[in-house]
């Protein structure tokens, strides 16, 4: 089999209205850079990258318009692949990551991450290649057989108006709708004022729900440790980022060595070497590695080796319906991140600022989401097809 064409598309969002936030940053504008793999043997590969920075800028009438980066994979990567075998997958991440610390790359003046972002949506089609060819979903390529994987969903942020009523009757909705365990956002507002907050969640939503707690590196570690023993009383799962960028991954250990709560982290993590230095150095439990931010599949299953040798369990950061297959088949696979789906809520619901999962519009097909769970198909690769309306309607041309 030999790769005929490199497809790509930079796909832009509208603002988000009204806006709402995580602990310390506004939530970003949904842009998306999606990547189709060609073969000669009809065979296509889907991948993208939700986090591909400087590939878009706004213009002076706020319209989206490509920017430098866009030019990543019809530039350098598709010349790279063509006529290539694309089953050869490791070889091709070697050859896309080389690019990072080689003149031709730097000259052109684009970022790592760019090329890292790319990376993951190409290293994704090439798998699903691989998997496609083999008549398998990546999971059970990779080894898998469960089908349905722990999920918990990411809500409870904060937003201008919003009160604990708002709040409690938000995370209500979710354990009504079959949702197990629930993340929230800390660190936003006052210790005293988060803490109340936590513990009417806690309240509203019973003893039975998992309840991770993400405070996006609002705190320094002392405050960190004294936060942990007010929010003790709610029963948390994880505590997620706790720690300010500066203090790095000692300021993590410090505080999971002092404190009864596990500590998650690494979505951060630019590549394996930088997420199994985490794994072994900061104390944490749970390791959320986002192979869609950066690296790809291939970089994932690395870093869930080396985890795996350290005890660490993998949950990793957005991008579910990939992220599941590759849960699915580790041994150390503990649990997927979801947004809800906004089918399921009315525009004058509560939910109605936390659509931001409105990229799910962007496949014709989402596994689906039950009692906690999602549920993975039997097609083979990936199991995602693109909606080509709505790829039409997002894509930024020029
Ligand atoms: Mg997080």
């Amino acid at each position: 089999m030999k790769i005929t064409a490199v497809e790509a598309a930079v796909l832009v969002w509208p603002p988000m209205d009204p806006p709402f936030w995580m602990s310390l940053l506004p939530v970003n504008r949904p842009h998306e850079l999606v990547v189709r793999v060609q073969t000669d043997e009809g065979i296509t590969g889907i991948g993208h990258s939700d986090q591909a920075g400087s590939i878009f800028r706004i213009g002076a009438h706020g319209e989206p318009r490509l920017a430098n980066a866009a030019r990543i994979i019809p530039d350098v990567i598709e010349p790279l692949l063509a006529s290539e075998d694309p089953l050869e997958v490791e070889w091709h991440w070697q050859r896309i990551f080389g690019l990072t610390y080689r003149h031709h790359w730097n000259a052109e003046g684009w970022s790592r991450s760019s090329m890292l972002s790319a990376l993951a949506a190409v290293d994704m089609a090439l798998w699903d290649i691989r998997a496609k060819a083999a008549g398998l979903p990546v999971y059970q390529l990779l080894g898998g057989t469960d089908p349905k994987v722990p999920m918990y969903v990411a809500g409870g942020y904060y937003r201008e108006g919003k009160g604990i009523d708002e709040l409690v009757a938000e995370c209500r909705q979710y354990r009504e709708h079959g949702y197990s365990a629930l993340k929230v956002r800390i660190g936003g507002m006052s210790l005293d004022e988060d803490v109340e907050r936590v513990r009417a969640i806690r309240d509203a939503v019973g003893p039975d729900m998992k309840l991770m707690l993400d405070a996006n590196e609002a705190y320094d570690s002392e405050m960190a440790i004294r936060a942990s023993e007010l929010y003790r009383d709610s029963d948390i799962y994880w505590f997620e980022e706790p720690v300010a960028w500066y203090e790095g991954n000692a300021g993590m250990k410090r505080v999971a060595d002092a404190i009864d709560i596990p500590v998650a982290g690494g979505e951060q993590a630019a590549t394996h070497w930088e997420a199994e230095e985490m794994a072994r150095t900061a104390g944490i439990s749970f390791m959320e590695f986002d192979c869609m931010r950066t690296g790809g599949p291939t970089e994932w299953l690395r870093v869930s080796e080396a985890c795996k040798r350290l005890g660490v369990e993998m949950a990793p950061h957005h991008g579910a319906h990939i992220h599941a297959h590759l849960v699915s088949a580790a041994s150390n696979g503990a649990i997927i991140e979801a947004f809800p789906d906004p089918a399921m809520y009315s525009s004058e619901d509560q939910l109605e600022h936390v659509r931001w999962d409105r990229k799910r519009e962007l496949f014709s097909n989402h596994p689906e989401v039950r009692d906690g769970f999602m549920w993975l198909s039997e097609e083979p690769g990936w199991g995602i097809e693109l909606d080509e309306d709505v790829m039409g309607r997002l894509e930024v041309t020029e």
